[in-house]
């Protein structure tokens, strides 16, 4: 079937390694959240980000609600985020009882816009919650700054950009909590699972109780609090602490996947066709997904569309949050536009971007979508001399 192979937008690279340490947990009969890889994870993975404490938890979602939780906000505090992201943000938002209040992208990096903030903040404005895009550090400083002047709590969601820095600090060791999630498409992945990191050793205990049940030592099954079945299982941990063992390969593999891209892309970027990815000077990006988007007024529905028919999958930008169905029967927002979000997921996509992709699939993808712009071209060139 060569010529004709799939490639998936996403395949998770696992080792020997992930299998012995599988094998090790299910061998010594942990298998539950009990067992010494869970412990090892939470340390090995937050001294990698640069913070004290890690806890484990069962998704990135879960992830963001815990931290949310731990914050204790008073209900209807409204929290600021990018309306450009994946729910969860806005999910974790609105399961403690918060409002979300959306903020559009900047068009470089597709990032939460700093300068479109202030306008947001209000009197019951308590939480930031700043978002790293497709592996791009968002402007870790504006909005840190934003938030000292008035007074209010930042969660960083680093699940996009494990291994980022920014002005040479690590993505992950930012805000009050930081949180990421484990997913199969992650740079480090546990199948399912996520993580909160913290400096806080009360917050860091708190959000231990809280994502097991609330439980306390003194009394077992006596509880003060309200509290969640979030824990991570042993033998998921296993998988992530193996992962772990060859991050910094990760992250050079993630780097040299996007060169190779760009490096071949190049030419439709500097035909003004479409727009690659861009890593700031001050930043390390690594390019969690390669995102592209279409500048020739073609959707990206259609190409999409066409290199599935080749054999190429790909995936749609994020659909804007400020317009999700779901939240309609709500009366948080007021009628607004978010114009470079919008204009991102309309013609915004992302390329094959897994750990397991090499020149040759990269070349064979690249070599695909030329032929599928240059029909499009062609197409468009005829039909205006058809007018
Ligand atoms: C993947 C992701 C999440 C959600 O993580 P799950 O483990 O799938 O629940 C949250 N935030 C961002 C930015 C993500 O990319």
């Amino acid at each position: 079937m060569s010529g004709t192979e799939f490639i998936p937008v996403n395949e998770p690279w696992i080792t020997e390694r992930e299998i012995e340490y599988v094998l090790e947990a299910v061998r010594s009969t942990f298998i539950s959240s009990e067992g010494k890889f869970i412990r090892e994870f939470e340390e090995r993975f937050s001294s990698f980000c640069g913070r004290k404490y890690g806890v484990a938890v069962n998704n990135g979602t879960n992830a963001l609600v815990l931290a949310m939780r731990s914050l204790e906000l008073e209900e209807g505090t409204e929290v600021i985020l990018p309306t450009f992201t994946i729910i969860s943000c806005a999910l974790a938002v609105i399961y403690n009882g918060l409002v979300p209040v959306f903020v559009d992208s900047e068009p470089e990096t597709y990032n939460m816009d700093p300068e479109k903030i202030e306008e947001k903040i209000t009197e019951r404005t308590k939480a930031i919650l700043m978002v790293h895009t497709y592996g791009h550090p968002c402007e870790v400083d504006k909005i840190l700054e934003i938030a000292e002047k008035y007074n209010l709590y930042v969660i960083e969601d680093f699940a996009e950009a494990i291994g980022s820095e920014y002005k040479g600090r690590k993505c992950g060791s930012f805000g009050i909590i930081s949180c990421t999630s484990f997913y199969a498409n992650k740079l480090i992945t546990t199948g399912e699972g996520g993580m909160c990191l913290t400096d806080d050793e009360k917050l860091a205990k708190k959000m231990i109780r809280l994502r097991n049940l609330a439980f306390i030592p003194e009394k077992r099954f006596l509880h003060y609090e309200l509290g969640f079945n979030f824990r991570m299982t042993n033998v998921q941990a296993g998988i992530g602490l193996a992962q772990l063992e060859n991050v910094s390969e990760r992250i050079e593999k993630k780097i040299k996947i996007a060169r190779k891209y760009s490096k071949m892309l190049k030419e439709l970027e500097d035909k003004g066709i479409l727009k690659l990815p861009t890593e700031k000077n001050y930043v390390k990006n690594t390019y969690w997904m390669y995102g592209i988007v279409m500048k020739n007024g073609v959707k990206s529905d259609i190409i999409m569309k066409k290199l599935e028919e080749r054999g190429i999958q790909t995936r749609p930008f994020f659909y804007p949050l400020h317009l999700q169905p779901a939240f309609r029967k709500f009366h948080w927002f007021r009628e607004e536009k978010l114009e470079v979000a919008e204009f991102l997921s309309e013609f915004g996509f992302y390329l094959p971007s897994g750990l397991t992709l090499n020149d040759e699939k990269i070349e064979k993808i690249c070599k695909t979508f030329y032929e599928v712009i240059d029909e499009i071209e062609n197409k468009k060139a005829i039909q205006s001399k058809d007018n």
